[in-house]
Order: C-alpha cells, then structure tokens, then sequence
C-alpha cells in the first residue's frame, strides 16, 4: 500500500507494498495513513434557526424526500460502517438533528450494534428540552449545543429567530438527563464575538458545562466568508486570558481538534482553530450526508453516492469498498490558506457539522 506521510504524528503501520487502490479490509484508511473511526452523520439538511454564518434568512431548497436515506438505508449503512469499516463513534448533526423525527429510533438501532460506537449529538438545542431523557433512553451519552451568546438580543440578531430561553432549557435538560459531559460549540461573531466568548465562558463555568469555540470557516451557504474578518484563535485566546486564569491543558490531545485550556478555579475551555492551526493530519473523520454521500473532509468537492449504490442492489461488500475508496482519495489537508481554495458547493447545514 502507498502511503505519503503528512511529517505530522503517525496513525498507523503500513506494509511498504505499494497499492493505488483501498485496502480491501482492515481499517478505514487513506493514503496517508490517516485511520477513520469516527463517523458524522448529517440526518436532514433542514434547520429551524437561520445562523448568519451557515443559512440565508429564506433558507435553502431542502433535498427532495425521495433523495434522503430512507430508515433502513441508513441502518444499514451504520452497520456497515461499525461491523466492517471499524468506525467505533457516530456523532448525528444536520441540518439540525432534532427536527428528523426518527432521532431516537436512529440512535437505539446504533446503540444496538457490536462493537457498540460511542454516540454523539450536535444540535442547536431548540426542542431538546422536550426530548433529552427520551435521547439518553435511546442510547446518547454525550451532546454539544451550539450556542454563540447568552445574550437574547444578539442570539436573535445571530440565529434570526428569538429562542435562546429554548436553547437555555434544553442544555440544562441535557445535564439533568445525565448527558455528560454537556458541550456548548460557540462561532463567535466577528463584531461581538469577543464580548461574547467571554460571558459565555463564564456561563458554562457556571453551569458546569464544557465551552468549544470553533473559528468560523468558509461553509456558508453565501459564500460571504472573508479571511480576515472572522476571529482567529489567537484572537479569542488573548481576550478570554484577560479576564481569566488558563493553564495549557497538557493531556495528548490525540484526534480531537481543540486545544484545551485549564480555567484557574475550575473546569476547561477549548479553542478549535480550524482555519488558522488546521489538524487536518490528524483527521480520524468520515461523513455521511442525509442523502447518502460520503465526504471524505468538510471541504471535499467530491463525493460517493452510496444511496444510488444500495438502490441498484450492492450487496455490502460492494457499499464497503465504494466507502473504502472515497476515503482512499482524501486529501492532506483542507486547502482552506491555499491560493486555489474553492469553497465547496455544498454548505455547513448539508454536510453536517
Ligand atoms: N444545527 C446543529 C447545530 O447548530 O449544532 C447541527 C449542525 S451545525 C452545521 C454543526 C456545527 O457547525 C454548529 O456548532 C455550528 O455552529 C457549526 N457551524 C456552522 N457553520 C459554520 C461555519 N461556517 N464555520 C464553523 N462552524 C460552523
Ligand atoms: Fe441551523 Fe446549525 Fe446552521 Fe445554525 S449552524 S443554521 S442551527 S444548521
């Protein structure tokens, strides 16, 4: 197998015998040695909020409902990922997860594969008080909720709809469900974001909640995402230094894509610098869209239709090696500080974040 190495950490033994195709077994691996567990699932492109940085006020034209992944198709893909790719956790998004009303009975089918994945949600929260014990039922262990202020006026300003009391009721039925840890995904906004990131800090401290800031990155639906408009992590790192004490966390990071952050008094931040410190060579991800495309990265421009596959009559082995060489073809990196980055055609809200 040929294997170009990223000269970042290494994530696998190689044999040197050198293949241009996917291995046909083992893990789910790409030609850089990367190794894919974990796995995003995007269950509905359509949102309830209108974040500024994701979606158009109107919205988008939502996939057509013949081209989403029926129940079944998405069972079965989930098998397959767990029982023959070694994908060992599933995170749902969209879109916005909470409006696909087969949430729960998704997540029990996965919750009763073996090896059984570790299961994740990203939601924007709206709801998810009602639906919070019935989730943790299901078979969720943990949850981020994407929240960008606690002020009500620019959460309305930010989402363009007025609920952060929905939001706020949801985080705190998340915990009292036993949803552990509760993380709160922040994208700060450019003008406000400062302010914000640090009265959000100090709520999550509160409420014992586990704050991610996530630099904002060219996925929106607009294309209106400019470099250097939106607020770096240095940025970000150096005001919430000036209010409170933070120790560099020094546990191995592994895969996962903040840098965290000890708060002098009790608890952690993390600052996830996408665009201005990518982990691109340390990506264990692989993405599945609610219409049944694989993504090998957020920033793919192309993708591998496996709803077309099962309905024409692939048998497993066949849906397993399309996955297998869709994530063979993934690129180093994101491209995102390359001259040539083309944003892809796809936004944030259907690929899923
Ligand atoms: N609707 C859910 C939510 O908001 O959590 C799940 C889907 S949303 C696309 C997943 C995450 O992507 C959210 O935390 C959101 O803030 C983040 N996101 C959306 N657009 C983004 C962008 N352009 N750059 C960085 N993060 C973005
Ligand atoms: Fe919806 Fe999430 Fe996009 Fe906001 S970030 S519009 S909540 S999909």
């Amino acid at each position: 197998m040929t294997v170009v190495g990223l000269g970042l950490p290494s994530v696998a033994t190689i044999s040197s015998a050198p293949a241009t195709s996917a291995p046909a077994d083992g893990p789910l691996i790409d030609t850089f040695g990367r190794i894919a567990t974990d796995l995003r699932v995007s269950l509905t492109d359509r949102c309830n909020l209108r974040c500024t940085y994701c979606m158009p006020a109107e919205g988008l034209d939502w996939l057509e409902s013949d081209r989403l992944l029926r129940p079944a198709e998405l069972t079965r893909l989930l098998r397959i990922a767990v029982t023959r790719l070694g994908i060992t956790s599933v995170r749902f998004t969209g879109g916005e997860p909470l409006v696909a009303k087969h949430l729960e009975d998704v997540i029990a089918a996965t919750s009763s594969l073996r090896p059984r994945p570790e299961i994740t949600l990203t939601t924007n929260g709206v709801g998810l008080a009602r639906r919070a014990e019935a989730l943790k039922r299901a078979g969720l262990r943990r949850i981020n909720v994407s929240l960008d202020t606690v002020d009500p006026t620019r959460f309305a300003a930010i989402t363009r709809r007025d609920r952060l009391s929905d939001v706020l009721a949801g985080l705190a039925a998340a915990k009292a469900a036993g949803l552990d840890p509760v993380k709160v995904n922040a994208v700060l906004d450019p003008e406000t974001g400062l302010d914000d990131a640090v009265a959000l800090l100090r709520f999550c401290l509160e409420h014992g909640y586990q704050l991610r800031i996530i630099e904002q990155m060219p996925l929106d639906a607009g294309h209106a995402w400019e470099r250097g408009r939106a607020l770096s992590a240095d940025d970000i790192l150096a005001t919430l230094q000036q209010h409170f004490d933070l120790t560099p966390d020094t546990a191995p990071r592994g895969s996962a894509p903040a840098e965290l952050w000890q708060v002098g008094g009790g608890g952690t931040v993390g600052i996830i610098a996408s665009v201005s410190h990518a982990f691109c060579s340390a990506c264990d991800r692989t993405r599945l869209t609610a219409d049944g495309q694989v993504r090998n990265c957020l920033f793919a421009r192309q993708e591998t239709d496996l709803r077309l596959l099962m309905r024409s009559g692939a048998d497993d082995a066949a849906v397993e090696a399309a996955w297998r060489a869709a994530m063979w073809a993934k690129a180093a990196g994101h491209g995102i500080n390359d001259p040539g980055f083309v944003q892809p055609d796809r936004p944030m809200s259907a690929i899923g974040g």
